[in-house]
């Protein structure tokens, strides 16, 4: 039986996530913005939190981990490369390691780039990714710590994952992303009709994410900075996949 999973905005654009196993009971948390929605979350459905899982360091995904964990003497996971910067891990992880929420595995994958240190969970039997500031819907994250390759390398890791997993990401940045998208690709009719889906979707107030990764990739600019397309469009058809895709990240930076 797939995790039932919960998106709860947090603070004025963070998404946290819950994930609950009906068979067991067992309710794991990803990233922790704010108390308050993910306690609410919880009550309403009378579940307790076992479990945290962190993506990286930044502020506005850890700031509530340690009252949570105090509510609920809930186990926390994060990065092993990052455990001086985390709150105390009970489990410190790396690349290929895996986390047991109730009866589904999640493997870890690093998605170093955003920060070094940054790590997404995927639960194939879910078929859910959760990417935070690396791979977000039509973006990515800015380039803090790590370099164009490192990102390019781990936004690669991320797109070789199967087409139909729903990519649950950090932020709602979507419709600011797709009309930056729009400047590297204009005529990609796929990205023009979800540019229109994100503006309706945000003007009725829902979120954007999840998203699924086959529309990521028909439409997110930086995972398809590898395409012959993509280069032309920029007038660098001779250049490297990860020179692509530092120019679309310097553009956006100034975008
Ligand atoms: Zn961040
Ligand atoms: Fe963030």
């Amino acid at each position: 039986m797939p995790l039932e999973i919960v998106t709860v905005p947090c603070l004025s654009d963070n998404y946290a996530y819950l994930l609950h196993d009906p068979a067991t009971g067992t309710t794991a948390l990803v990233d922790a913005p704010a108390a308050a929605p993910i306690e609410a979350a919880l009550s309403a459905r009378g579940w307790r939190l076992d479990m945290i899982l962190i993506t990286h360091h930044h502020g506005d995904h850890i700031d509530a981990v340690e009252t949570l964990r105090a509510a609920h003497g809930a186990r926390v996971a994060g990065a092993a490369a990052d455990a001086h910067r985390l709150p105390p891990l009970d489990l410190a992880l790396a690349e290929g390691d895996s986390v047991q929420v109730g009866a589904e595995l999640g493997r870890v994958i690093d998605v170093s780039g955003h920060t070094l240190g940054h790590i997404a969970y995927y639960f194939a039997d879910s078929a859910a990714v959760f990417t935070a500031d690396s791979l977000m819907a039509l973006g990515c994250g800015r380039l803090f710590e790590g370099d164009a390759a490192t990102m390019w390398a781990s936004l690669s890791r991320l797109a070789a994952l199967p087409r139909e997993t729903w990519v649950f990401s950090g932020h709602e940045y979507t419709a600011a992303n797709a009309r930056f998208a729009l400047t590297i690709e204009p005529d990609n009719p796929a990205l023009q009709a979800r540019a229109a889906d994100v503006d309706a979707s945000r003007a009725e107030g829902l979120p954007t994410v999840p998203s699924q990764l086959a529309d990521e990739l028909a439409t997110n600019p930086f995972l398809r900075a590898g395409l012959p397309e993509v280069k032309s469009a920029l007038g660098m058809e001779q250049a490297s996949d990860v020179e692509v895709f530092a120019e679309i990240r310097a553009r956006k930076d100034r975008f």
